[in-house]
């Protein structure tokens, strides 16, 4: 394929997903680098990622904590929250992420309101800096909850529709009200009006799915006019059905080729929203997440969950992560990191 022939309809996406040419694909990944300097700048946001809790209500065939999986199980008390986004803000990261298994429980809701409140009274470590943004990640809840964490203050909710095909996502999910497709979408709007920067995405690479789906999750996260995205590629976890079933996917390198790709894709459609580099990047290629930006990615989530609970929440196998809070890049990129601000989208600001 030539990148002189992309135009981004359907038809197009796909043939370039598609693709296996290795000259195409830097291209491309050039073109939206240059994209995304010329349209939103040099800099990269950071969002310190805290992973809460590996105790989950829901059993997505594709995930390493789903409920039926027998693994040892955590929580984070509010104090090590607390703590660890004291150090996020000492570290002026701007932003943290909140993140965790799916909990519909009084308890955990009340405590997620106590958290956000207190993080938001975190003293910044220099003067003028904003308090801490806060994004969250746990998944499908009712309308008075994302209220309820609105109003104390969380103002970014990523929520990935996994996939928008839904025949693909009930391959993926198990056949109960709990995990459907329509109640996820629906979840999706429900954020938005609730008045949430609403981010959503995909995995890249599963079982299943071909490049037309692909294609169409990026058309999707445009007709959402989504200000921010996450998407990663899968990584098999090897006690899950959707691993155990033995049904085909693509090799590592693939999947890896194939998550540069979706960014660099989607950086040309939506050149100024927020994409990040996804933790999931880094697990098939130790600078994946470099590698990511460079493909037009703007958000980079160093993990700062304390280690000894980091190394229990797996959604796959992620042992490369241990220590990742260090942030490095290499000084040859010319990456500057966005420190002391929030970093919301150029696209959500409008
Ligand atoms: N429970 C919440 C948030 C934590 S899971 C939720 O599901 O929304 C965060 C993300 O991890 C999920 O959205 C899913 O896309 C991703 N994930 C889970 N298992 C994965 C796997 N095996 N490979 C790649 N990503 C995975
Ligand atoms: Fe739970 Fe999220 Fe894993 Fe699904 S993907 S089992 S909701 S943690």
């Amino acid at each position: 394929m030539n990148i002189k022939e992309l135009t981004l309809d359907r038809e197009s996406l796909a043939a370039a997903i598609a693709s296996e040419d290795s000259t195409f694909e830097r291209e491309l990944r050039d073109l939206a680098y240059r994209t995304k300097v010329e349209t939103i700048g040099p800099e990269v946001y950071l969002r310190g990622l805290i992973e809460i809790s590996n105790i989950c209500v829901k059993n997505c065939l594709y995930c390493g904590i789903r409920r039926d999986i027998r693994c040892s199980r955590y929580e984070l008390s509010e104090e090590e929250v607390l703590a660890t986004a004291q150090i996020a803000a000492m570290r002026r990261f701007g932003s943290i992420v909140i993140q965790g298994g799916e909990r519909t429980d009084q308890a955990f809701i009340s405590k997620i309101t106590r958290l956000i409140r207190a993080i938001k009274n975190i003293e910044p470590a220099v003067e003028g800096d904003p308090p801490l943004g806060i994004t969250l990640s746990l998944g499908e809840q009712k309308k008075e909850v994302y209220e309820e964490w609105f109003d104390a203050g969380a103002h970014r909710y990523l929520l990935r529709i996994e996939s928008t095909n839904p025949d693909l996502f009930h391959r993926i999910h198990p056949n109960d009200p709990l995990h459907s497709y329509d109640r996820r979408l629906r979840a999706l709007y429900v954020l938005k009006e609730t008045g949430f920067q609403a981010g959503t995405g995909a995995m890249i690479g599963m079982p299943f799915q071909t490049a037309e789906d692909m294609a169409d999750d990026l058309l999707f996260y445009k007709e959402f006019d989504a200000p921010m995205i996450g998407m990663g590629p899968y990584n098999p976890h090897p006690e899950t059905p959707l691993t155990l079933q033995g049904a085909p996917y693509p090799s590592a390198e693939r999947r890896f080729a194939l998550g540069l790709k979706m960014i660099a894709l989607l950086r040309l459609l939506m050149p100024d929203i927020n994409i990040a580099a996804a933790t999931a990047l880094e697990v098939l290629d130790p600078r994946g997440r470099e590698k990511g930006i460079l493909s037009g990615a703007n958000v980079f989530m160093p993990n700062i969950t304390p280690v000894n609970q980091m190394v229990k929440y797996n959604l796959y196998d992620r042992k490369t992560l241990l220590g990742d809070g260090a942030l490095s890049f290499n000084p040859e990129t010319g990456i500057i990191i966005g420190y002391g601000q929030w970093g919301d989208s150029k696209h959500a600001v409008k």
